[in-house]
């Protein structure tokens, strides 16, 4: 068994045990491997225990990286999740290439994806992404702001919106972590119910990583997204920024 291997057996057990002691039921919760800065020979590794969803930060990185995998050859096709900022000039390349984006946090960008999304592949998946720590300086969509956004994101026709995604602050400790994620959780439970047409689909809450997932699926999580669990430590001083 390689090193990717037994990491994914150890986060899939560390998610069924939170689900387990959140009384939710063991596939409640999705695993999205994180794998940003690994080459497509970690992808396929983990493709071939069982992983089927990946997410990437880096748009030209993950579509290269895209190209590479499918050169490998996978029995199955891969879901690929963009789960970094997403700026104007980089809204086609995501259009084109990804089947999910979690980090819309501006209609423009939204409008753009919309667009573009090219007729042959299917809507494109978005998660409003949030921010409940009120820093100015992060990414995301205040909570005030976040359910006009999300009626605004739900009636562009080549978009599907899902739900919301939130990357808090570290905080120190479970019971830190899970008060701010509980925040998150709240606010998706608010845009869910108040939210209205186009919103049928609105059931992904994509929340924790690595450091915090025991939180995250407490609080609610139903995707949680894990990088240096599986894949080992992150070397970004092997890659171009
Ligand atoms: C890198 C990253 C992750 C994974 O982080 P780990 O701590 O390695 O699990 C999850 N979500 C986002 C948005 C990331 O950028």
């Amino acid at each position: 068994m390689t090193m990717i291997d037994s990491n994914l057996q150890g986060v899939r057990a560390r998610i069924a045990q939170a689900c387990l002691a959140a009384g939710r039921a063991p596939d409640a919760v999705a695993l999205l491997a994180v794998s940003k800065t690994f080459g497509p020979e970690a992808v396929c590794e983990a493709a071939r225990a069982g992983q089927r969803r990946f997410g990437e930060n880096y748009i030209q990185e993950a579509v290269a990286k895209m190209a590479q995998v499918a050169a490998l050859g996978l029995p199955e096709p891969l879901e690929w999740h963009c789960i970094g900022p997403v700026q104007s000039n980089k809204t086609r390349l995501v259009a084109e290439h990804f089947d999910w984006v979690h980090t819309v946090d501006r209609l423009k960008i939204a409008e753009r994806l919309s667009g573009q999304r090219p007729a042959r592949l299917p809507p494109l998946q978005v998660c409003i992404q949030v921010s409940v720590d009120g820093a100015s300086t992060k990414s995301g969509v205040a909570p005030d702001e976040a359910l006009q956004l999300a009626r605004a994101v739900a009636q562009l026709p080549r978009l599907r919106l899902r739900g919301v995604m939130s990357i808090p602050d570290e905080a120190p400790g479970y019971a830190a972590q899970l008060a701010v994620h509980l925040r998150v959780r709240q606010l998706f439970e608010a845009l869910r119910d108040q939210g209205g047409a186009g919103f049928e689909d609105f059931d992904t809450l994509s929340l924790g990583m690595t450091g915090d997932l025991e939180a995250a699926v407490a609080a609610g999580s139903t995707m949680v997204r894990v990088g240096s669990g599986i894949f080992g430590a992150r070397d970004y001083g092997a890659r171009p920024a």
